[in-house]
């Protein structure tokens, strides 16, 4: 259930509403929206008696949530949650870009990959430093190391890190470098990650498991949100389908069907969507001109050479032509491309 508070309600009748749902043995979550604010119950089974409210004040109205997920359902808030990431603010009319390479490997690499990321008109620079790779064999990363080198990045240029935690033994040095958390595909069902950056104010970009409908997804949006964490940024980055051509299916209809279903962002990734580099810019448009509320795009100084995923990564010259058309696209869709504070 949803009680939504009159715009004029006082703290404390918000406070006293929380109160009496707690006493009930359910968790209140105060949802502030600009001009009102929103109660949302969990923990309940069953319909929770709208009664039980009668003697508290200030209430506008109580709605029922028929939806699994609650407090990331738009039922719940109408309005576009806004994510403010180190003072870049993500959802809402902004757009979004964040490029870089799949893996932070080497100085040289990830601060030629931020000049050419802030250059290009991204706002964000990605790179992994703690790789989940399919193979035990394969480069894992440069962990501490990495998320220095990010760091490194991050002062030189200004733009933000998203970087991928993997598990909540690293989390908090993770952590303590990057500005937006990437949950990726591998871990989107991990629970116990899931509750454990919901302890955290930290943003965190979670991304759609392979497999996961975009309920489960919502469902897994939903434990970061309960647990305390409303920073939450959606990714979609594609699934696996019987098809064998590309690396994954990018489910742009499920990018349409959530910025209806859910108040959070929802940004896409053309990479890992196709994992061939050459149709990566037409599925980037795609999802621009659909109304997506930004990309993350894989891009390295020499993706040939790249030691993961430089099969889907631009070069940094396809990453300005490619701004260049999202330039024209953004007005279309009806955003603002965001920008870095100058
Ligand atoms: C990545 O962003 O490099 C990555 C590993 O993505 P995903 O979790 O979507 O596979
Ligand atoms: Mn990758």
């Amino acid at each position: 259930m949803l009680i939504v508070m009159k715009p004029t309600a006082t703290e404390a009748e918000i406070q006293q509403v929380v109160d009496r749902i707690e006493e009930m043995g359910f968790r209140g979550h105060k949802l502030p929206g600009r001009q009102l604010t929103a109660i949302g119950i969990t923990g309940n089974k069953g319909p929770v008696p709208a009664e039980r409210f009668e003697s508290c004040t200030g209430i506008a109205e109580t709605i029922s949530v028929t939806q699994p997920f609650k407090l990331t359902s738009r039922q719940m808030q109408a309005e576009d949650t806004i994510v403010d990431v180190g003072g870049i603010l993500v959802g809402g009319h902004l757009f979004h870009v964040m490029a870089g390479p799949c893996s932070v490997e080497n100085e040289e690499q990830i601060l030629r990959s931020a000049d050419a990321a802030r250059s290009a008109g991204a706002t964000f620079l990605r790179g992994g430093a703690f790789k989940p790779r399919t193979s035990p064999y394969e480069f894992q990363g440069l962990k501490e190391e990495g998320l220095q080198l990010l760091a490194k990045a991050r002062e030189r240029t200004g733009l933000k890190v998203v970087t991928e935690v993997k598990d909540t033994e690293t989390l908090p040095m993770v952590a303590a470098y990057a500005d937006l958390l990437q949950i990726g595909a591998r871990n989107m069902q991990n629970f116990s990650l899931l509750e454990a950056v919901g302890r955290l104010q930290k943003p965190v970009l979670l991304k759609r498991g392979m497999a996961a409908t975009i309920k489960e997804f919502l469902m897994a949006a939903e434990y970061v949100f309960s647990t305390g964490n409303q920073n939450v940024i959606l990714c979609e980055r594609g699934i696996r389908t019987f098809e064998t051509m590309t690396r994954n299916t990018l489910d742009l209809g499920a990018v349409a069907v959530l910025k209806e279903m859910t108040h959070l962002p929802v940004i896409v990734d053309p990479s890992h969507g196709i994992g061939i580099r050459r149709h990566v810019p037409a599925l980037a448009r795609a999802a621009t001109a659909l109304g997506c509320d930004g990309l993350i795009i894989e891009a390295h100084p020499d993706p040939d050479r790249a030691l993961s995923d430089g099969a889907q990564s631009l070069t940094f010259e396809m990453l300005d032509h490619l701004m260049a058309d999202i330039r024209k696209l953004v007005p279309i869709a009806g955003r603002v491309l965001g920008t870095l504070p100058s």
